[in-house]
């Protein structure tokens, strides 16, 4: 049984293709999103999910969000006095939810197609890839997101002859990319993104305009308490805009209250940046596709912050019509993996079901020009594999040395659109001898394939000799070798994880924690005295005297959550 994962910014999902369709799995709080955060508890074991959401206030020193965006780096996070590489956590969160599956289906799960960012670079490829091996999984394909996204809207469409347009904006990716379906056979034409842009910035972008608009000190910025505070604050009022005309974001420090009333339009002016940002991929995936925008018979929307009415009135003023939304925007790819992985493993409801992608990005090397007075200029880029060639594809380009008798050539590769090398991101570098030659006898094929998972293979040919070398891009320093994954995963399969039937309280008073920092006084006191009394029925471990006091705690912990909270009397 093959698994399909979202491993996403915000929140992660898993879904199997299960009697002809896909269908998604719940994780042990019964919840289909589990928000890819990891805190390192008190007694040293590991939270994942909701949980670990909750203590991102309470605990910002031992609790890691949003780190997707250090994949395939070589940054560390600190969690209490551990540090992780952004694999190891994205790992925490793919192990949770292959247990979560686990638990369901009643096997075990070894497998998975794991969806990325379209625009997810080759390192950043080879640490989801890592990040699933740590966790136990073998990576059956890397899947673009996008894709994702088509396949679990275009398989409800096996029939019909249409072109679409998938705007998937995520907590921290935006990726675009048009698709054709023409019996059966989908196509994806051309694909686009930004891999900084996200649901994340546009929270950053209100805390900007909120510490300018409210003269906030902004030493403040370091205060990792507060700003975990305000983060949370301001990203329940970016959602209250989704539902409501105005929010507010507000918060007090010491003594001093600050607040913020933001209705639809100033929202708009004060993201004005980021949305104009948001049109550039979608011209330069229409344009690679060929296609003008009235082509298009649909837009579907994927990722959480497509909820945004700023985001979708964006999207209809661009496209002259309204999204299609019928498929929930935070599930789309997760189903979309688990279609993947009912193709992969040949299901007879997907026979007739042919799926097509493109290279994103075009790849290539650094190479000197020659001027017209026999001089060079050096640095520029020169594609081999262009962006949006279908993939898997294999190219050899021949390259020559600049002089005579020369001993060494040097290959950079690089990934990217920039007219110089140094503009666009480097992947590695090979040095290959050479014979020595005239400049027209020497030279090197070099041979560039690239896979369906979007990872990249170099080999250079030297012509004389036929002498092969591959480029071992693992030599970065962000990405783990074979040998470092089998090392890490020994230490990271010794780490405790929190016993999954033990979560759901764990949960709860997580989230106890984190209201009673936002009470005072008497309220505080008599809150204080609830959880108490809620760890002394767990103490029990009995279901009897557990549970009516659960349900009491429970309540209480959604009025303080909801402001009609009022401290009893007779209590
Ligand atoms: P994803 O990476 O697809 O889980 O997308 C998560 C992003 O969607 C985060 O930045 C969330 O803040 C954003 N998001 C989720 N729900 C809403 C909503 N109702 N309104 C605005 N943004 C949302």
């Amino acid at each position: 049984m093959i698994v399909g994962i979202d491993l996403g910014t915000t929140n992660s999902l898993i879904a199997v293709w299960e009697d002809g369709a896909p269908r998604l799995i719940p994780n042990s709080l019964g919840e289909t999103l589990t928000p890819s955060c990891v805190s390192l508890d008190e007694d040293g074991s590991i939270l994942v999910g909701r949980a670990a959401r909750e203590r991102l206030q309470t605990h910002p020193a031992r609790t890691a969000s949003v780190f997707k965006r250090y994949m395939g780096s070589d940054k560390l996070i600190r969690l209490g006095e551990r540090e992780f590489r952004p694999e190891e956590l994205s790992a925490l969160i793919l192990r949770s939810l292959k247990e979560d599956a686990e638990a369901v289906l009643g096997h075990p799960v070894t497998e998975a197609i794991i969806t990325v960012p379209a625009y997810f670079s080759d390192a950043q490829r080879k640490a989801t890839r890592a990040a699933g091996q740590l966790a136990g999984l073998r990576v059956d394909r890397l899947l673009n997101e996008p894709t994702a996204a088509s396949l679990a809207y275009g398989i409800n469409l096996r029939d019909a002859e249409t072109r679409f347009l998938v705007f998937d904006l995520g907590g921290g990716t935006f990726d675009v990319s048009v698709l054709d379906l023409f019996e059966g056979v989908m196509e994806v034409r051309a694909s686009a993104g930004d891999n900084m842009l996200g649901g994340e910035d546009f929270v950053l972008c209100l805390i900007n305009h909120f510490f300018e608009q409210q003269k906030i000190p902004l030493g403040l910025k370091s205060d990792a308490h507060f700003m975990q505070r305000l983060i949370a604050a301001t990203e329940r009022a970016k959602r209250a805009l989704s539902d409501s005309a105005s929010a507010t974001i507000q918060i007090s420090h010491h003594d001093t209250e600050y607040a913020m009333t933001l209705d639809e339009a100033a929202f708009e002016r004060v993201c004005a940046g980021l949305l104009q940002r948001l049109r550039d991929p979608v011209e330069r995936a229409l344009r690679d596709a060929n296609l003008r925008i009235t082509e298009l018979d649909n837009v579907i929307l994927a990722g959480g912050a497509t909820r945004m009415p700023v985001v979708r009135r964006l999207v209809a003023r661009m496209f002259g019509r309204f999204p299609a939304c019928d498929i929930n925007p935070d599930e789309v790819v997760a189903l979309g993996a688990a279609v993947q992985a009912g193709l992969k493993m040949r299901d007879a409801a997907l026979d007739e079901v042919v799926m097509t992608d493109v290279s994103p990005y075009s790849l290539g090397i650094e190479v000197s020009m020659q001027l017209g007075d026999r001089s060079y200029s050096s640095g520029h880029f020169d594609p081999i594999v262009e962006r949006n060639t279908p993939v898997p594809v294999s190219r050899v380009k021949r390259y020559h040395p600049v002089s005579d008798n020369q001993k060494y050539l040097e290959l950079n590769v690089y990934q990217g659109e920039a007219r110089m090398a140094r503009d666009n991101i480097r992947l590695g570098s090979l040095k290959v001898a050479l014979p020595s030659l005239p400049i027209d006898d020497s030279g090197i094929d070099v041979r560039f394939t690239y896979d369906v998972n979007g990872l990249l293979q170099v080999e250079a040919t030297v012509v004389k000799t036929r002498e092969t070398h591959v480029l071992v891009i693992e030599g970065n320093p962000g990405m783990l070798s074979e040998a470092e994954i089998a090392a890490r995963f020994i230490t990271l399969s010794e780490l405790k994880i929190h016993p999954r039937d033990r979560i759901e309280h764990r949960t709860l008073l997580a989230r106890a924690e984190r209201l009673y920092q936002q009470l005072r006084g008497q309220g505080r006191e008599w809150f204080g005295a609830r959880i108490v009394a809620f760890e002394q029925a767990l103490e029990t471990q009995d279901k009897r005297v557990i549970d009516p006091v659960r349900a009491q705690f429970e309540a209480t912990l959604n009025e303080i959550e909801h402001d009609s909270f009022t401290v009893p009397f007779n209590d």
